[in-house]
């Protein structure tokens, strides 16, 4: 039965699995329920330096093909497997063309040797309030499956995440994959970060952004979603519904940031203070004129 999987210890004793396919992965949690799960270890392996001695089994799921998987869905969909990194997100052609906000976004993760580990499921689940990838994932509309021995349940990206670092996931369950709905007729998508330095950046604010425009150039339809603003995405349907009809000038992008600044809700922290954030949640706004 585990002929596929290899296992091993670390320096600290710690048992180490990698199973190939999702059923191995589920009988493994099911002998070890308290076992880690490890995607690119970018964030565990922070976490277990820094946290008190921790000897549990850890489970790996960087063999298991199924959940790295980008495709097209016969409803014009596209799923992106959790374990996909985000250098093979920013890469992928269909996402560059379908997504570009996300392929932007996933582009900004650390530096490229982040990158290659980083996996978009691991960003979701640590629910980092400055993570990249959430702004575009609650502007697009994604929608998590959550796989577990028991079977499988969707969940919107919004209802996922509770708060800074808390989530809905289920001991027992993984996210699997996630989907992104069709997204037609946004012309322009655009992801705006800002942090302390140009590399290795963890966002002081962050906009995912996405307009479409009328034949005259006005605002027919926008979608904003900044990170790291406050203790989850914050969408603001204020700023969007004041660019309708208007054209995309500094002026009614002022108005909009106006908006925003008093929706924005930011903390101080070691990166920058919130009276800075709030500055920023706006400026990011600015960059979208014409
Ligand atoms: C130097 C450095 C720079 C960074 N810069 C950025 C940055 O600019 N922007 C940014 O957003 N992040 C940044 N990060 C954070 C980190 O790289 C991301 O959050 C990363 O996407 C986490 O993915 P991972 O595969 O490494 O997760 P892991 O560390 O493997 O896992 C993280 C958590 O998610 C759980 N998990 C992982 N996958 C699944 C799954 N499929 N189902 C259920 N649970 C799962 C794990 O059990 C663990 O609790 C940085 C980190 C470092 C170390």
């Amino acid at each position: 039965m585990w002929a596929t999987m290899t296992q091993c210890t670390d320096r600290c004793k710690r048992q180490i699995s990698f199973p190939e396919t999702i059923d191995e992965l589920f009988r493994l949690q099911q002998q070890h329920p308290d076992a880690h799960l490890m995607a690119g270890g970018t964030d565990l392996l922070v976490a277990l330096r820094h946290g008190p001695q921790d000897t549990r089994a850890t489970i790996c799921l960087e063999r298991i093909d199924e959940l790295r998987r980008i495709d097209e869905l016969d409803d014009g969909s596209v799923s992106i497997g959790a374990i996909a990194t985000f250098s093979t997100i920013a890469r992928n052609a269909l996402l560059q063309e379908r997504y570009p906000l996300l392929t932007q976004a996933a582009a900004t993760v650390g530096g490229p040797a982040i990158r290659t580990m980083a996996s978009i499921g691991g960003n979701i689940v640590t629910a980092s309030p400055a993570a990249d990838s959430l702004p575009a994932l609650y502007l697009l509309d994604a929608q998590l499956e959550l796989r577990s021995a028991a079977g499988s349940r969707t969940v919107a990206i919004a209802e996922f995440i509770l708060g800074p670092r808390r989530t809905m996931l289920q001991p027992g369950e993984i996210v699997s994959r996630i989907i992104l709905p069709p997204f037609t007729g946004w012309s322009i998508q655009r992801f705006e970060k800002v942090g302390r330095r140009k590399s290795l950046a963890i966002a002081v604010a962050s906009l995912a952004a996405a307009l479409q425009l009328a034949a005259d150039g006005t605002v027919a339809a926008a979608r904003f979603a900044w990170g790291s603003v406050g203790p989850t995405v914050l969408r603001c349907a204020e700023a969007e519904q004041a660019l309708i009809g208007k054209p995309l000038s500094e002026e009614t992008l002022n108005a909009a940031a106006l908006l925003t600044q008093q929706a924005v809700q930011p903390i101080d922290d070691i990166r920058a203070t919130a009276d800075y954030r709030l500055s920023v949640a706006g400026n990011l706004l600015l960059r979208l004129a014409a």
